[in-house]
């Protein structure tokens, strides 16, 4: 392919993409700008970074800048860096591709809405569509770009059309061009190539950029006296000022996270969230801090409003950037906050770092956990202080997030647990919290109940609570995941122990001893009958209309995790439950006498493993042989209606 110019096709999905991009954009056309200055602020950043830790790499060009160019004549639009560029390669990866899961992400959510008017530019702003913004404004859009250290660069050009050329170039230094060829302007539109239309959106949205953003604009100077021609009276002769082009850096580069908090508008935070979040929704709260001590050091931190798509993606990069004395360090910093905190967006100024620090040295570094323990501390006081609507938003968003703290973060682990919040059988819609369960509880609970599935109709229906319901204990429902994790780690609260409502015997109820042995035959026969499908047969402490449900050990394996540990593609036995019958239930009494008057009667086996089934189904299990339920059903409907 090298040398040559070569025509693709864009993958399907990222024309998709760029339809709906142009489309629902055109009333917000001026954000193509802000998703530019961006991309090539990150790559200055990316390159500072590469520079430090690969002594090899010697940039040509180190007086970085983001350099904007408007040609009203020719109606384009420049737009270059002197970053990290791309090789060939990597322009092929990166751009016209879905590089991002956050791309696959959002056509799935449009797959789903089916409805492109939908499509807000929030929405968009979630997955970060970058580069493609330009062709909300350009009908055709040409990059070059050069990596550095390299001496070969690219060309990559689309009319957004579905294809894309690409081929090899030169370029004098390292650094990525982007040209716009502007779309005609219709009657309202703005005029991006008119000096004070760039210079408002350039001061709007990407003011905090650390980088100058500068672009040459025509000056009127005096002209200085030794130039002047003067007449005999030593008066100028024609003009004393004259018109000049020069740069002029468009952005104050204010580092406001080392500005003082009064000093900062509202705006200038939310338009700093969405400059390092790449999100454009305004951020849901912000911490800014100055910590002064034995070392000083800046944080300003946001919690988004919406929770990415990619929240749980393995390898997703967190949203911390390390700066020192005002210069950019590193982005993703995964030391200076734990992994579940992740959604967190923010920036740490130390300036007492080691700038020569490695990621390896950073995790040990005293500065870093110390810096890390603090953000932790404040950011767990600003959850708690947030009040009840506030954080039940919140909660919405990343509850997920923060229980997935219970089972990491030892150290914050009674934090966490004030944060958790449930449904129960008792609250409806809203959400309960561990302490407000507590504060509920009749004198004779002892335990906070719960209980664990994927589905909340099937949890607040289930069996296994018929005997609480009975008592009018609450239950909580959970219905993530996560929440295995949770009650793994999380046993007690408040001295009140979690007990699942599906394990163990529930000692509600003293069981009927002398109706309990009138039953053991038929309980021994049952499981004789059931293949070795349980561990036992016994008598019900849990259920009160029912007739059968499935129990788990103390310790054993809930019937969700079962199925979580299945879907993730373990390979593992069934863990063998117990049996629970329902003494009061008028079926055993009649499968008693049955079985006394005829042990070889073949419906029994039919019966017992009905009632296995039976079991299943109710926890919203998926029964083992369907066709063979759906017929003993049958059999039994057609019996029970008689011969008429
Ligand atoms: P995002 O910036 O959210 O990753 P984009 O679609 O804007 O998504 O860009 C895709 C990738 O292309 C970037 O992650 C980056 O690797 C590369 N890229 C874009 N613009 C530049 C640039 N000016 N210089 C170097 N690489 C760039």
């Amino acid at each position: 392919m090298e040398g040559k110019k070569s025509t693709r096709k864009f993958k399907t999905e990222i024309q998709q993409l760029l339809n709906i991009i142009i489309n629902s954009l055109y009333s917000n056309k001026e954000i193509f700008l802000r998703e530019l200055i961006s991309n090539a602020s990150d790559a200055i950043d990316k390159l500072r970074f590469k520079v430090q830790t690969d002594t090899e790499l010697i940039p040509s060009d180190t007086e970085f800048k983001i350099r904007l160019t408007p040609d009203r004549d020719k109606q384009t639009f420049e737009i270059s860096d002197n970053g990290i560029g791309m090789t060939y390669d990597e322009v092929l990866d990166n751009i016209g591709t879905i590089a991002k899961s956050g791309t696959a992400a959002f056509l799935e959510a449009m797959e789903k809405s089916k409805n492109e008017s939908a499509i807000t530019p929030e929405l968009i702003g979630q997955f970060g569509v970058g580069f493609y913004s330009a062709f909300i404004v350009a009908d055709k859009v040409t990059l070059v770009t050069m990596a550095a250290g390299s001496d070969k660069a690219a060309k990559w050009e689309s009319k957004g059309d579905g294809t894309y050329t690409i081929e090899e170039t030169t370029k004098d230094t390292h650094g990525t061009t982007i040209t716009l060829h502007l779309k005609k302007t219709e009657k309202d539109d703005q005029d991006f190539t008119q000096e004070y239309t760039i210079r408002n959106i350039v001061k709007q949205h990407s003011d905090f950029v650390s980088y100058p953003i500068v672009m040459n604009v025509e000056k009127v100077e005096p002209i200085p006296e030794n130039e002047q021609i003067l007449d005999k009276d030593n008066k100028p002769v024609g003009e004393t000022t004259r018109k000049v082009i020069k740069d002029d850096t468009l952005n104050s580069m204010k580092a406001i996270w080392a500005t003082d908090k009064k000093d900062v508008t509202d705006e200038e935070y939310e338009e700093f969230f969405k400059h390092i979040s790449h999100d454009w929704n305004s951020p849901m709260e912000r911490l800014h801090m100055k910590f002064e001590g034995t070392t000083e050091y800046y944080a300003l931190l946001y919690i988004p409003s919406k929770a990415p798509f990619d929240l749980f993606q393995q390898d997703r990069k967190n949203g911390m950037q390390l700066y020192c004395k005002r210069v950019f360090i590193m982005d993703d910093c995964k030391e200076l906050i734990p992994e579940y905190l992740g959604f967190i967006h923010g920036v740490v100024d130390a300036p007492d770092l080691n700038l020569n620090i490695s990621r390896e040295i950073l995790q040990q570094d005293h500065l870093v956990r110390n810096i890390r323990k603090n953000l932790v501390k404040k950011i767990f006081s600003l959850l708690e202080g947030m009040d009840k609507e506030k954080y039940d938003t919140f909660y919405k968003e990343f509850g997920q997030a923060i229980k997935a703290g219970m089972p990491s973060d030892f150290e914050n682990k009674d934090k966490i647990s004030h944060l958790l919040r449930y449904k129960t059988t008792k609250s409806g819609d809203k959400l309960v919290s561990l302490k407000e369960y507590i504060a509920n509880m009749g004198a004779e609970q002892k335990e906070i109940y719960y209980i664990t599935g994927d589905n909340f109709a099937a949890l607040l229906n289930s069996p296994h609570l018929e005997a609480l319901k009975d008592k009018d204990y609450e239950v909580l429902l959970m219905t993530e995941p996560v929440d295995e994790w949770v009650v793994q780690s999380l046993t007690e609260y408040e001295g009140k122990k979690l007990k699942s409502a599906e394990k163990g015997d529930l000692e509600l109820d003293k069981v009927d001893e002398k109706k309990k042995d009138s039953y053991t035959e038929l309980f021994d026969f049952i499981k004789s009958k059931l293949n070795e499908k349980v561990k036992d047969v016994k008598p019900s402490t849990r259920l009160k209309d029912s007739v059968a449900c499935l129990s788990g050990e103390d310790f054993g394996m809930s019937a969700y995790m079962e199925k979580i540990m299945k879907a993730s593609g373990q390979n593992m036995p069934s863990p063998k439950r117990v049996l629970e019958l329902n003494m009061e239930h008028p079926v055993l009494e009649k499968f008693k006498k049955m079985m006394e008057t005829d042990t070889t009667n073949p419906a029994l086996k039919d019966y017992s493993e009905l009632l296995f089934d039976l079991a299943i189904i109710s926890e919203g299990g998926k029964v083992e042989n369907p066709a063979g339920f759906s017929k003993a059903i049958g059999d039994l409907m057609s019996n029970a209606m008689g011969d008429k």
